[in-house]
């Protein structure tokens, strides 16, 4: 039976601790930025109507403006055209926003390359070093990217080519999205493909076949380094937009420290 009640009790006691994997949501929240020919989303705003004052005397209330795919946000099927007619964000099942965490850490090799793109050799040998990818689990990917996530500027890292920043590539992509039974694949970058994926031979292979295997993305992940390889257990919660492609979203972790 499980027993939900020593699980409260481990998080109450700090022998489970619970990491917050989300970035501040405010009007600095880096977003991703498209060739002017296309549309573009709109970063995150508060409107004040009222604080304690003429407008509410007694309370303090905003309304706020942001696209979907702002700051830690989850990527639903329907996000992508591969996906199309699969669930929107509040369709999801929640049962499926809450799996066992598998890190694959890759920091070194960005720090080194900000294009690496990890490939299907890197979750082989993750995979042969520590079994297989956990069924309904959420693979992360670990780059040290978070530590930019206060600076817009270098975390696009973009120049006249365009971003540089770390990805997966379309072998790795149709591996994860087809042989494997996670729920979805989390990043700490912008968007769950490289910087560079939009000149991939398959563009946007993550987006394309993550979506269209019924999949989700997280991004903007942050504390990714406080995550073992295995056995953490993540959360994520988007809001139920009906019909929409995503949301912004908490994504928190619950990880072993007895
Ligand atoms: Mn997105």
């Amino acid at each position: 039976m499980a027993d939900l009640m020593a699980l409260a009790e481990e998080i109450v006691d700090g022998s489970v601790e619970v990491i917050d994997m989300t970035a501040p949501l405010h009007a600095n929240t880096p977003i991703l930025g498209l060739p002017p020919e296309f549309g573009q989303t709109a970063s995150f705003e508060l409107e004040e109507i009222s604080k304690y004052d003429d407008r509410g005397p007694m309370w303090y209330w905003n309304n706020f403006r942001t696209g979907e795919h702002t700051g830690t946000h989850f990527d639903a099927p329907n996000h992508w055209v591969s996906g199309k007619g699969l669930d929107d964000v509040s369709q999801v099942p929640v049962r499926r926003l809450i799996g066992p965490a598998a890190v694959i850490d890759k920091t070194a090799e960005v720090q080194e390359n900000p294009d690496f793109c990890l490939d299907i050799d890197d979750i082989k040998a993750w995979e042969s070093e520590n079994g297989p990818l956990p069924a309904h689990g959420w693979l992360i990917f670990r780059t040290g990217w978070s530590s930019r996530g206060d600076d817009p500027e270098a975390f696009d890292n973009a120049d006249d080519e365009g971003p540089h920043t770390p990805g997966a590539t379309p072998a790795a992509a149709k591996y994860l999205s087809e042989e494997t039974d996670i729920l979805g694949w989390g990043v700490e970058t912008v968007g769950t493909d490289a910087g560079g994926a939009m000149n991939f031979d398959q563009p946007f292979p993550c987006h394309s076949m993550f979506m269209g295997a019924n999949k989700y993305g997280l991004t903007q992940l942050r504390n990714a380094d406080r995550l073992p390889t295995r056995g953490a257990v993540i959360i994520a919660a988007p809001l139920p937009i009906v019909t929409g492609s995503g949301s912004p979203c908490r994504v928190i972790a619950l990880v072993d420290r007895s």
